[in-house]
């Protein structure tokens, strides 16, 4: 090879070598510029449509233990009741509260223990909503189900339970906000999973507690009764087992 030849190869390589270093320049730029977008953005517009319908709210241990930490867990009581789902599962919630009376209806007392089947208000406001401030009154004590929502975890998958919240698709979420969403979702999903097999065993331990404690005190009070009292009692309830003439 002349010296011509060999220095003119040199020279082609150093081409070479330069063009690829540009090309990666370019490449790592759009690399910057393109970061994949995640598919699933969100950030909460505070519009609160969530709070206005959504239903009986589950609660777990991880909310019972913040509100007992906030010495709040009385505040919570008279809202949260025992829903006996169409599965057969049970759960704590925060029972919506009855819809108000139509034009011309009786104002029905706002009793979050009345008498409208929880299976009605599945598309109720939280009772924990004010309508007329558009806030929620608990919004540093809100349940785990409302950190988390509108993304669940049933887990293996994550779903999206509302389609129609404003907040998805909203820009501004990082991949740090996603991690932190989806791990909410799956905490929820392990929180409800734990109270779902402890709620029916402690219903059943309460629920033979109280029986057992009624059953004792009718028998101390027939015990107290005199024989014509006594008496008296047996003839009422033979009545009452006799067919009726009907
Ligand atoms: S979660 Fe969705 S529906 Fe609820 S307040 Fe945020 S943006 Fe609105
Ligand atoms: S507790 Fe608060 S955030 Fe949760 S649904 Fe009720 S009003 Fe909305």
């Amino acid at each position: 090879m002349t010296e011509n030849s060999k220095n003119e190869e040199e020279s082609e390589l150093i081409d070479e070598i330069e063009e690829a270093k540009q090309d990666k320049e370019i490449n790592d730029a759009k690399t910057d510029a393109e970061e994949p977008k995640a598919k699933f953005t969100f950030k909460c517009t505070r519009c609160d449509k969530c709070c206005q319908n959504r239903g009986p709210i589950p609660i777990t241990f991880w909310d019972l233990e913040l509100w007992a930490r906030n010495g709040v867990v009385a505040n919570f009581l008279p809202y949260m009741d025992i829903y006996s789902k169409p599965d057969g599962g049970i759960d704590l919630v925060l029972k919506p509260l009855p819809p108000p009376p139509k034009e011309g209806e009786e104002e029905k007392p706002k009793d979050p223990f009345g008498a409208v089947p929880i299976e009605d208000l599945l598309e109720v406001k939280c009772p924990l909503y004010n309508k007329e401030k558009n806030e929620c009154l608990v919004y540093d004590n809100r349940p785990l189900s409302c950190r988390t929502y509108p993304l669940e975890y049933d887990g293996k998958n994550f779903t999206v339970v509302d389609v129609e919240c404003p907040g998805i698709g909203e820009e501004g979420m990082t991949k740090d906000d996603l991690k932190e969403m989806r791990d909410t979702a799956k905490q929820m999903f392990y929180e409800l999973t734990r109270m779902r097999i402890a709620l029916p065993v402690l219903s059943q331990l309460i629920s033979q507690k109280v029986m057992m404690d009624l059953m004792r005190q009718n028998m101390e009070a027939m015990s107290k009764m005199s024989e014509e009292d006594r008496s008296k009692l047996d003839e009422i309830l033979k009545k009452d087992q006799e067919p009726s003439s009907e």
